[in-house]
């Protein structure tokens, strides 16, 4: 029931992604390349990996360019995908400084082309936000509970300044914009280093390592697979200009840290032991999505279930695995 459609794919032809060889951006390459539309991925490479695009290399409507996203580019472009910006805790604290400027300068970057070329412009938004949420599920009108000076600071901080500059460009100049916030997704082609913790234990299970609880464990997320959440992106695209967001796209089904550690030791039949390490710094302590909004804006729903997403995410894991001990 998509109440708010437009004809908008069928006008749209080329596509910008930015952060397009990284986890996410490879597979939202890969989905629009499916559709028919010309693709071009742009990316740092900084934790993204040619790896993840090597088999859309040679394919005659996709184009990939080394570029960060902090200096402006010009291309000529119907619609761009904002997904440049490292995602991992550990990735985005290992160059703060950086982080924010990805987040902020790439975003002031990316809307004036969309000015210049009367482009639409979609961005990764994220459910950090949210911060530390003092309600939940969280709801879209939630203005969240961020520390300003803390190590996760600059993604969140980034993130929000963002929006911020996304529904500016949209009230100033008319700047078709849409907005998604992002909450934890996983999926094959992570980094087996990412440190994310959906990587760090399938990784650790597999090889019958100590799966590294980060203090108590009882901590929540809610975890999306990432086909479904690519899904929501492409319907995303599809709403009249009226549709902006922000919208919530994630799956409901929470889960605390160790309830996710003890499902991936039984999934993978592990040995590991459990051990509890200090707790992350600022670590939010729950977080779950209301999808209401893309519900009925999006017609779109998380449809898998969390251990089927996680055994496809297992067996992509195991294979790159036996791929790495064996030198390929
Ligand atoms: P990822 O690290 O795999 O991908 C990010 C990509 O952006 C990488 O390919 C990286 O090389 C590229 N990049 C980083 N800085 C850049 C720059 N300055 N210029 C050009 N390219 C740059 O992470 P991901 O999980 O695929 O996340 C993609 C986007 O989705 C990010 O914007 C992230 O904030 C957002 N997001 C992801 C999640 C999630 O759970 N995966 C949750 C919320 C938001
Ligand atoms: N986490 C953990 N062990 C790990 C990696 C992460 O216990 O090896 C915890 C982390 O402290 C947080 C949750 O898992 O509470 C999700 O962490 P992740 O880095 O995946 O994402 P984010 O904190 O950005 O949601």
């Amino acid at each position: 029931m998509l109440q708010f459609p437009s004809n908008r794919s069928n006008f749209l032809k080329k596509i910008l992604v930015t952060g397009g060889a990284g986890f996410l951006g490879s597979h939202l390459c890969e989905s629009l390349l499916t559709a028919n539309y010309e693709v071009i991925c742009v990316d740092n490479l900084s934790t993204g990996r040619i790896e993840n695009i090597k088999h859309l290399l040679d394919l005659s409507n996709f184009i990939f360019r080394r570029h960060d996203v902090r200096t402006p580019l010009n291309v000529k472009v119907d619609a761009i995908f904002n997904f440049a910006s490292p995602a991992s805790p550990p990735a985005y604290q290992a160059d703060p400084i950086g982080t924010l400027f990805t987040n902020v300068v790439g975003a002031r970057n990316l809307l004036e082309l969309a000015r210049r070329r009367d482009a639409v412009i979609v961005q990764a938004s994220t459910s950090e936000v949210y911060g530390d949420p003092l309600v939940s599920p969280q709801r879209e009108d939630y203005f969240g509970n961020v520390s300003t000076i803390g190590p996760r600071a600059c993604y969140d901080e980034g993130k929000r300044c963002a929006e911020t500059l996304f529904f500016d460009y949209h009230r100033l100049y008319g700047l078709k914009i849409k907005v998604a916030r992002i909450f934890n997704t996983y999926g094959p082609r992570m980094r087996p280093d990412d440190g994310r913790v959906i990587s760090n234990f399938i990784v650790q299970a597999l090889r019958n390592e100590p799966i590294t609880i980060y203090g108590s464990g009882l901590q929540t997320r809610s975890f999306c697979y990432v086909d479904n959440l690519i899904g929501g992106f492409r319907k995303f695209l599809d709403t009249s200009d009226a549709v902006t967001g922000p919208i919530n796209l994630g799956n409901p089904t929470e889960l605390t840290v160790i309830d996710l550690a003890e499902r991936i030791i039984r999934l993978t039949n592990s040995k590991s032991p459990i051990v509890h390490l200090l707790p992350a710094v600022d670590d939010p302590q729950q977080r779950r999505p209301d999808v209401s909004r893309a519900a009925v804006q999006l017609g779109w729903r998380p449809y898998v279930d969390v251990e089927d997403g996680l055994l496809s995410t297992i067996a992509y894991f195991d294979l790159a695995l036996r791929h790495a001990a064996a030198g390929n």
